[in-house]
Parts: structure tokens; C-alpha cells; sequence
């Protein structure tokens, strides 16, 4: 390992926050070393090869909007920006399950949300004032339940905030975070269609996110070791003395540095008396080997199905069910063949199961309620070389990969300042 006079910054997990963490300090003068416990890198963000459809997919289709500028400079960073991409404008096509209703929300490229003021692109049956929850949701300055701050019902609750809130919290909205949601809000739906254009890793979240990252940082003389699975820390006055890893032991000097970028649940295994969020949701994803047809808008919502949002993708559809623990238990066969018929049904398709792989992450998210959101830790602790990072930390918003990233960076910024001033 390439320890400097300048010292060592250790980041231990290779998720998106240890990465963004990695690659912010390979600009300063330390040395870094990533330790992932896995042999690969992304955490809960990758691609890998199924064996059983023979494509490559993600462990959960991933979306971003054009407002999450903290994910696409990261992206940007590593050289893989083109990788996402999206329709040119901010656009939500939804389907009614039941019905076979279909209307697309249609965002235009303003930095303010006027799509509200005109009837034929906010939702059907609503009127401007429907909106006004919103914006409330986007101010709440005491953090409650979303059910508590509006009406969780409703054409615009069902067709449009309901699943949008579903999505990015991972959990049923009227029991997530009112702060959490306004952060969304603020930082998307009010900064109009130009901040809500919808971003897709077309050719896996691998692609874009994971290898450009290894590959950038390895070029910039960044270290990073997998199946390198950190067992203990060793702390002395007040600071991280020896870092005990199942294949090696690293002693830390005076200009070494820690960014813990793993699992909430993994890392009050090694740091006393740390407060983490203790809940947690699942996602459960469905990938069916087909060509997507055509007539198939970029991504389609569906209200009133066990599907939620439905993207076809190069030789491929999948589907993404948040918050989805419901259906953890349900044999696979069945779960597979329940998504596919709402998939069939609203793209015309079949209902004879194509080729197909679910995946479910138990562990998915935090849980994004307020009391959940109170356990989040700062990226500072009470040792002087250690440093939090990972979308469960205070990043003020739910558990995204803008958040990871977001995280990552401001970790990385707090250990150069500390070690510069204590140098
Ligand atoms: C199915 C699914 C769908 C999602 N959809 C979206 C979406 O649409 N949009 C969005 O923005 N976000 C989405 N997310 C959330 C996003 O994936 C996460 O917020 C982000 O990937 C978290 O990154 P992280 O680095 O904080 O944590 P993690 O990815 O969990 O990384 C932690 C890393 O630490 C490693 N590690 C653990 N223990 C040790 C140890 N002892 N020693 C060394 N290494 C260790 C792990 O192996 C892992 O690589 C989704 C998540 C899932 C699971």
C-alpha cells in the first residue's frame, strides 16, 4: 500500500458514497485506499450477469432527474455522463392498469414549474390549486408524516404526487418524511421541467456508475483492494489508531484518515455508541428479456397495478415495485407472472412469460419516516480521523444515489480540512 509522507485516507466500501468520496480526494495530495468487503464495487447500485435470462441487469432499475447535479458530476468526473440519458424533455407517462386510461405530464424545460398553469400538461381532472400541497410539502418546517401536511388521496395524490413520493422514498407516502419529500420537491419539481428531465443508465448502472469509477480511480493512483472486509477500529486518544481488515492490519499515523462508507447496519459494529436509522424498506425489480415494442414512452407509471413504473430497455423491460416487502414472501414463479400481465396488458403484448429474473433487496433503503430520519448520523464523530459517509448519513435527503454521492463528497471535504489543520 502507497503511504506517503502526506499520509493515507482509507475509505472502506466501494459503494457510490465511498467511490464519490474516492474521487474527490484523488485531486488532493493523500494517498487513498478503498477496502470493499465484496469482489465488486456499487453496493447496492450494479450490474452483474444473470445466468438464467443471459443478460447483464441491474439489481434495480435506477432513476435520476436532470436536478440531481451532485450524481451527474460525478458522472461527469469519471467520464460517463453520455451514459445517462433520457427523452429531451421532462416527461411522465402514466397508465391506469384497470382502466387503460393513459395521459402524459409534460414538464416543458422552464426553470419554473408553469406546467402547473396549463391544463393540458398538469394532471387530468385537476386544477391549480390541487397543487398548493406541494408546495406546502416544500416548506414544512417541523418534519411529520406526509398524511399529516396533505391529503393522500385524490386525482392528483393518485395520479401523479402519490407515485412520485413512492419512489422517492420508498415507502408509503402518508408515513414518510414531510422534510425528506420537501427536499425532493425543492430541488426537482419546483425548479420546473429543466431540473425533472428523467435519467436512465441505458446499459446498466455498471456502466455508467461503477466500472468508469474504477477505471478513473486506479488512473489517478487510487488503491482499491475487494474482498478486503474491515473486521474492527481501534480507537486511542480520540482518534482511529489501527484498522483490523480479515486479511491485513493497518496502523494508522498522524496524517492517515477513515471515511466509513458502509451499511448503517455494519457500521455500528464499529463505531461505539452510534445512533443509525434501524428500518428498513425493500425494492423488488423484474426483468423480462424482450424487445420493448416501440410504441413504449422512455418510462410509463401505472396507477391501479402491482407494477409501479415499467422501462423498456435495450432487449429488455423491467420493472421496479418500491417499498415492495409485501411481496418478499410471494414464490417467484407467481411474482414474476403477476408483474409480466401488467406489463402485457399496457404494452399489448403476450401473457406468456418471456424469459425473466426478479431480484429483492430487503434492505433497500432506509426507512424514510421522521422518526427514522432523526437517527441519521453526521458525517463527523467523536474521533478525530473518522469520518461517516453512505445515503443513510445527514444528507437531508432519502436514500438516493444523489445523496450517497452528495455524501461521499462532503466526507472527503471534512477529512482534508481536518488533517490539513491538524498538519
Ligand atoms: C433496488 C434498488 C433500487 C434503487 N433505486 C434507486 C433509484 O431509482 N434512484 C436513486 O437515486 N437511488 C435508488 N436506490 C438507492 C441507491 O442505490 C443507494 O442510495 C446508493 O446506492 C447507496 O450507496 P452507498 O454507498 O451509500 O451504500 P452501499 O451501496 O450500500 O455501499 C456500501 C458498501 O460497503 C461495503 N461493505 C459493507 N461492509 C463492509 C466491510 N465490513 N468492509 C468493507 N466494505 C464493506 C458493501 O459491500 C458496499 O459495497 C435504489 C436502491 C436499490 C437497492
Amino acid at each position: 500500500m502507497p503511504l506517503s509522507d502526506a499520509g493515507t485516507i482509507h475509505i472502506v466500501g466501494a459503494g457510490l458514497a465511498g467511490l464519490a468520496a474516492a474521487e474527490r480526494l484523488s485531486r488532493s495530495h493523500w494517498d487513498v485506499a478503498v477496502h470493499e468487503a465484496t469482489a465488486v464495487a456499487g453496493g447496492r447500485c450494479r450490474s452483474y450477469h444473470d445466468q438464467s435470462t443471459g443478460m447483464v441487469i441491474d439489481n434495480g432499475t435506477h432513476l435520476l432527474l436532470s436536478g440531481n447535479h451532485a450524481a451527474i458530476s460525478f458522472t461527469e468526473a469519471i467520464g460517463s455522463r453520455s451514459g445517462l440519458r433520457g427523452p429531451d424533455e421532462a416527461q411522465f407517462a402514466f397508465v391506469d392498469a384497470v382502466t387503460g386510461e393513459q395521459w402524459t405530464l409534460r414538464f416543458g424545460d422552464s426553470r419554473f414549474p408553469w406546467w402547473v398553469f396549463d391544463k393540458d400538461r398538469r394532471v387530468p381532472q385537476t386544477a391549480v390549486v390541487d397543487y398548493l400541497p406541494l408546495a406546502r410539502l416544500a416548506w414544512a418546517t417541523a418534519d411529520k408524516p406526509i398524511g399529516d401536511i396533505m391529503k393522500c388521496g385524490g386525482p392528483i395524490y393518485d395520479r401523479f404526487v402519490g407515485p412520485l413520493l413512492l419512489a422517492a422514498l420508498n415507502i408509503a407516502p402518508q408515513e414518510g418524511s414531510a422534510k425528506l419529500a420537501g427536499a425532493v420537491v425543492r430541488e426537482t419539481l419546483a425548479l420546473g421541467g429543466q431540473a425533472c428531465r428523467p435519467l436512465l443508465a441505458y446499459e446498466g448502472l455498471g456502466s455508467v456508475f461503477v466500472e468508469p469509477a474504477i477505471a478513473h480511480l486506479r488512473g489517478r493512483g487510487v488503491t482499491i483492494s475487494f474482498k478486503d472486509e474491515l473486521i474492527e477500529l481501534l480507537f486511542s486518544n480520540g482518534r482511529v489508531t489501527q484498522m483490523k481488515f480479515a486479511r491485513q492490519t493497518v496502523n494508522l499515523g498522524e496524517n492517515d484518515g477513515v471515511i466509513l462508507a458502509v451499511p448503517p447496519y455494519v457500521a455500528t459494529n464499529f463505531v461505539p455508541t452510534l445512533t443509525v436509522p434501524s428500518s428498513f424498506r425493500g425494492i423488488v425489480n423484474a426483468h423480462f428479456r424482450i424487445d420493448p415494442p416501440s410504441h413504449l414512452p422512455p418510462m410509463l407509471g401505472v396507477i391501479n397495478g402491482t407494477c409501479e413504473w415499467i422501462f423498456p430497455l435495450p432487449g429488455r423491460i423491467s420493472a421496479t415495485i418500491s417499498d415492495g416487502g409485501r411481496l418478499f414472501d410471494m414464490p417467484r414463479t407467481e411474482l414474476a407472472q403477476i408483474i409480466w400481465n401488467d406489463i402485457a396488458k399496457v404494452a399489448g403484448l403476450p401473457s406468456t412469460l418471456p424469459p425473466w429474473q426478479i431480484v429483492r433487496e430487503r434492505r433497500a433503503t432506509f426507512a424514510a419516516t421522521p422518526e427514522q430520519n432523526t437517527r441519521r448520523p453526521s458525517a463527523k464523530t467523536a474521533w478525530n480521523n473518522l469520518f461517516l459517509a453512505g445515503d443513510w448519513t445527514q444528507t437531508g435527503l432519502p436514500a438516493t444515489i444523489e445523496g450517497a454521492v452528495r455524501s461521499g463528497y462532503r466526507a472527503a471535504d471534512l477529512v482534508k480540512h481536518r488533517l490539513r489543520a491538524a498538519a
